[in-house]
């Protein structure tokens, strides 16, 4: 009750900002209330819009922006994703109030703390004291009676007596506190003197206040409101100062009593020193056990650096790589991107480095390293029991998710439709056992859920299950396995291979059994004996015999797989199907793979898109491969690779499969190299095709870095070179050249000038007359000018009419120096693809000359996979690359590419550029008004007449849809969706990111779910504004933007939603009429 009654009195008399109440107009109003908010914490912009109470909302925003101007400084975002915040102004403090009539009990105890430990740290008085307070109107005057009436001082004098009296049981701290605060306010009051008829320090004096304080600050009871006591009576004697002319004339007692005043207020400083000591021991304390707690921290940070490491440059890499990709043009011809400047000064020291080269291991090739055993001992999550991968022990599986991806198929054209498989996992290990107990009680809960939700479990579903560990977004396992050179028997460590090369059949000799095993499996008899190895030799006419063959391709026994990890790949397999069944129903089975049969392919697919993914991410976050990779990533990629090779070794084969490539690859029947994805063509012939050659259940080959493994990867090192010597542009590289010279960049070296010019002759003449003959600009250039001096020899006929011009390609050395830079730089991703494929394939680490901070290098990624990196011998006559390049090149769609191209009829081939353009989502308009104009006249596809209602653009394409809106619900199967479902089923394989451009919201949408992100349009103060609610100017933050991005580009969209979902438990929503 005294409480409650204090604290009316407290707000009867310090609740006055209000005009009319006192001298004050509204915008002082809102101030008071900003103060007080900005009291507790510091607000963001919106935060405080929002905070205040509604009635000040009157005001427009002007109004709010001018006033928070004056009382508050504006701090600018420290990271990119926080959000600016206000932070009051250090000499308005004084204007806090602790009994503020809007503040909750929170509020009061928060900004209490704040004030008090503010104090502390400036060495002031620790206490939350009144403010001064504003003139009333004269209609309320009078109030300020209420502070000098016998009833207050009688209260404030019993308050005070109860305090001091140990025995009072009604004594409360919380009452002297308002009681100090009352008197508070009555003096300084007084010391407004806005009021003449106020004479409270009379009436104080009457009452004795000033020395029943002083017996406060020493009551050892009052000890937490000693400092608010001191305040007190400090201000009680600047009002006796005040009156102090008037007091000399008054009672000698009272000047005696202010000369008297010293003793006592040493005594309370020596009770203030004290408690200062008190306090150092105690700050001393602490100091020791944060020191104990920093060394803790410190050498746990050393034991996991590497995690630090990495975590910090993941972020660095955000925020420096966000300026440089965007806009980083992506056409064919100019590669030289930010990150592969730097490679030029790299190149410098490439002097020294050729010398370390030499000794630095390859994982494949004649000069093969061992592979280095490594730890394998895991605890299983699920029972915590140790173990180890061995072919003895249980078999163990990590969590996996598999999902139909176009993340880096979204931009040449001719993609369209197509989409990849691309495998994500955690690389938490468990038993194979354990997780299938865990699996089925998952499967039962989601069985539940759907049964809840009157949905039926559709034919081609996974079920979605969580990493029991790290609650990862799963779907499916993969098996973890133990590294593929551990199979086999010559393969163990400690073991030398031999080296000589007469064990080894030569690579023209792998070239024509390839030929004729092509021939065989075509052959319409369904004889497999027929391409068997002995009678594929035999028809080959390969002088060799069957060991050497043998030990060129590791054939070894059949290594006693567990049935239950054929189960895994089997039901891997099942689920990389059911994803793309449900995105593309057609596409499996057009494979010829009639609903339930396997396709191994689609398996080895999977492989070779998840790691082309990977590298373009690594690539944009401009890590180069030697940099220790994420766990998720490094087991991701060792998991996948093992067990597409141990599957390769017993899947169902597929021989028309198989012949189609061989054909393709060895015999010019089908596309062209211009057409070709060398590296998944590459894990194609590694995987599908060898095991053809054995009978089955006695040997076997098992992809682990043998010499056919070499020989696949060196040819098609080389459809690749040849590739990229074929659409070498030199004009645009010239034209680049000239740009960048012009605008002031200093002459680059042609770094590799003075490589060509001390090349013999001979390989120069080879080089340009394998350019001549292939390169397809120059030959478009040519055909171009010969068909225009054509048409001046019809005319002047009668001139010359003996000689038959032609007009000759230019090709001078430095024009064969650009060209082998440009085949360098064009070989990036897939040299990066392959030393990735084979670390796994080998388990032989790159070694440590591959550069940690720069791009990788051309010379040492060609050293690791056993490959000439001096491009000369490649234009050899004498050596068979030179051929098996010449049989690339000379494929029918090549030569007739230039003609089609320079004369414009037919179809041309469609070029798969060696490096794949890099995803981008699409550029937005700097400024969200511009935006919001550009969409004004777009009409809705099924309502010409009216605007569109929500136009919603798709992120990856740019598109503009009419989202959940009930004119656009195009069929999806046999349900109608909404059109960004339907579109992102198309676009981006079943996951789409949409700007709802009206109320500017960032939707993710995934199979049926979907969640909002922030959206990468801020204003001035750092923060969203989802729904357009406070309508400040917004613009693009490259930041937010690029987070969208790199998480579309990780493929973690679906991780995302389910994440978001996961938190927020929000009821279903029916994402799919989005
Ligand atoms: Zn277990
Ligand atoms: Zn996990
Ligand atoms: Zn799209
Ligand atoms: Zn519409």
């Amino acid at each position: 009750m005294i409480d409650e009654f204090l604290e009316l009195l407290i707000v009867i008399i310090g609740e006055r900002w209000m005009p009319g109440v006192s001298l004050m107009t509204e915008e002082d109003r809102l101030r008071k209330e900003i103060i007080q908010l900005l009291c507790i914490k510091s607000y963001s912009h919106s935060e405080l819009s929002r905070a205040l109470p509604d009635t000040t909302g009157g005001n427009s925003d002007s109004v709010f922006e001018d006033v928070i101007n004056t009382v508050a400084t504006f701090k600018k975002p420290v990271g990119a994703d926080r959000k600016g915040v206000y932070v009051l102004k250090e000499s308005l403090f004084e204007e806090f109030n602790v009994y503020f009539y809007h503040y909750t009990k929170e509020d009061k105890s928060k900004a209490e703390e704040l004030q008090r430990e503010r104090r502390k740290a400036k060495k002031e008085l620790v206490c939350c004291p009144p403010p001064m307070l504003p003139q009333l109107t004269p209609a309320f005057t009078s109030m300020a009676n209420i502070l000098q009436c016998n009833v207050f001082l009688s209260i404030c004098t019993l308050t005070m007596d109860r305090a001091l009296d140990i025995r009072s049981r009604s004594f409360s701290e919380s009452h002297v506190q308002k009681i100090l605060h009352l008197l508070g306010f009555a003096i300084q009051e007084e010391l407004s003197e806005h009021y003449p008829f106020l004479s409270f320090y009379e009436r104080a004096q009457q009452f004795g206040i000033l020395d029943k304080l002083d017996e406060l600050a020493r009551c050892p009871r009052l000890e937490a409101h000693r400092d608010f006591v001191l305040w007190t009576i400090k201000r009680y004697k600047d009002m006796q100062a005040k009156q102090a002319p008037a007091a000399a004339a008054g009672p000698s007692g009272s000047q005696k009593k202010t000369a008297g005043e010293e003793p006592p207020l040493t005594s309370e400083e020596q009770a203030r020193q004290e408690k200062e000591t008190r306090a150092k021991l105690a700050a001393e304390r602490r100091a020791k056990i944060m020191a104990q707690m920093k060394s803790a921290q410190k050498s746990f940070m050393k034991s996991n650096a590497e995690m630090f490491a990495n975590s910090d440059l993941e972020q660095d890499s955000i925020s420096t790589g966000a300026s440089s990709s965007r806009g980083a043009a992506s056409s064919m011809g100019s590669t030289a991107m930010d990150w592969e400047d730097i490679s030029d000064e790299s190149l410098e020291d490439q002097g020294a480095a050729a010398l370390v080269i030499k000794q630095n291991p390859a994982c494949l090739g004649p000069n093969r390293a061992h592979y280095q055993a490594q730890e394998n001992s895991f605890k299983c999550i699920l029972c915590f029991e140790n173990c180890s991968i061995n072919p003895d022990g249980p078999p163990l599986v990590s969590s996996a998710f598999v999902q139909t991806s176009r993340v880096i198929l979204t931009t040449p054209s001719h993609y369209k439709g197509k989409c990849g498989m691309h495998v994500s996992c955690c690389g938490h290990v468990m038993h194979y056992k354990c997780w299938q107990e865990y699996y089925s009680n998952e499967e039962s809960k989601e069985q539940r859920r759907l049964h809840r939700n009157r949905l039926a479990l559709s034919q081609g579903h996974n079920v979605e299950f969580h990493c029991p560990y790290c609650r990862a977004l799963s779907n499916t396992v993969l098996p973890v396995s133990e590294p593929l050179v551990g199979l086999i028997p010559g393969g163990l460590p400690g073991v030398p291979p031999a080296v000589s090369s007469e064990s080894y059949l030569p690579l023209d000799c792998f070239v024509e059994i390839m030929r004729t095993l092509a021939g065989e499996l075509s052959a319409p008899a369904g004889d497999n004996t027929m391409w068997q190895y002995p009678s594929v030799l035999r028809r080959s006419n390969v002088i060799g015999d069957l060991a050497q063959f043998e030990r060129s391709v590791q054939l070894i026994a059949k290594p006693q797989l567990h049935a239950t990890c054929m189960e895994v790949m089997t039901s891997f397999n099942k689920a990389l199907q059911n994803a793309m069944i449900s995105q593309q129903p057609n596409a499996v089975t057009e494979g010829g793979v009639g609903g339930e049969a396997e396709n191994p392919y689609l398996v080895f697919d999977t492989c070779s898109y998840t790691l082309e993914s990977l590298e373009i991410y690594m690539y944009t976050m401009r890590k180069p491969l030697k940099v220790e990779m994420p766990m998720r990533h490094q087991t991701c990629t060792t998991n996948l690779v093992r067990a597409c090779a141990l599957y390769s070794s017993w899947a169902p084969q597929r021989p028309e499969l198989a012949s189609k490539l061989l054909d393709t690859i060895f015999n010019q029947k089908g596309t062209s190299v211009l057409e070709w994805d060398c590296f998944r063509m590459l894990v194609q012939l590694s995987f599908g095709v060898l095991n053809l050659m054995v009978r089955e259940n006695e040997h076997t080959f098992l992809p682990s870095g043998s010499m056919f493994d070499f020989y696949m990867m060196q040819t098609m090192f080389l459809a690749n070179v040849t590739k990229a010597v074929i659409c070498f542009d030199v004009e645009k590289q010239l034209d680049s050249r000239r740009a960048k010279e012009e605008a002031g960049m200093a002459p680059t070296e042609l770094s590799q000038l003075a490589y060509v010019e001390q090349l013999p002759s001979k390989i120069q003449e080879n080089m340009v007359a394998f350019y001549r003959r292939y390169n397809v600009p120059s030959r478009m250039r040519q055909l171009v000018q010969q068909k225009e001096s054509e048409e001046k020899h019809d005319q002047s006929q009668s001139q010359s009419q003996n000689q038959e011009q032609t007009v000759v390609i230019p090709c001078e050395l430095q024009h064969l120096a650009l060209m082998l830079e440009y085949v360098q730089c064009q070989m990036r991703a897939f040299l990066r693809c392959a030393c990735l494929f084979y670390r796994c394939l080998t388990d032989v680490e790159f070694p440590d000359t591959f550069p940690t901070e720069q791009p990788d290098r051309f010379d040492l990624m060609c050293q690791y996979l056993g490959l000439d990196a001096d491009m000369g011998v490649y234009f050899d006559m004498e050596t068979v690359y030179a051929t098996v390049m010449h049989n690339f090149a000379s494929h029918p769609h090549i030569l007739r590419q230039a003609e089609q191209c320079s004369l414009r009829y037919g179809d041309p081939v469609e070029v798969l550029p060696c490096l794949r353009p890099l995803p981008e989502l699409k550029p937005l308009f700097e400024d969200y008004s511009d935006l919001i104009n550009s969409v004004s006249d777009i009409f809705c596809p099924n309502n010409e007449r009216e605007e569109m209602k929500t136009p919603t653009m798709c992120l990856i394409c740019g598109k503009v849809l009419c989202g959940q809106s009930y004119c656009c619900q195009p069929e999806l199967g046999k349900m109608s969706v909404g059109a960004c479902t339907h579109h992102a089923h198309s676009c981006g394989a079943e996951v789409g990111i949409f700007l709802r451009i009206r109320d500017c919201q960032v939707v993710y949408l995934g199979r049926g779910k979907g969640c909002y992100v922030q959206p990468p349009y801020l204003d001035e103060y750092g923060e969203t504004d989802q729904g357009l609610r406070r309508g400040n100017p917004l613009r693009l933050s490259q930041y937010a933007y690029r987070r969208i991005f790199m998480q579309w580009l990780g493929h973690k969209l679906h991780e995302e939603i389910a994440r978001l979902n996961d938190n927020a438990n929000v009821a279903v929503r029916q994402w799919h009429h989005m």
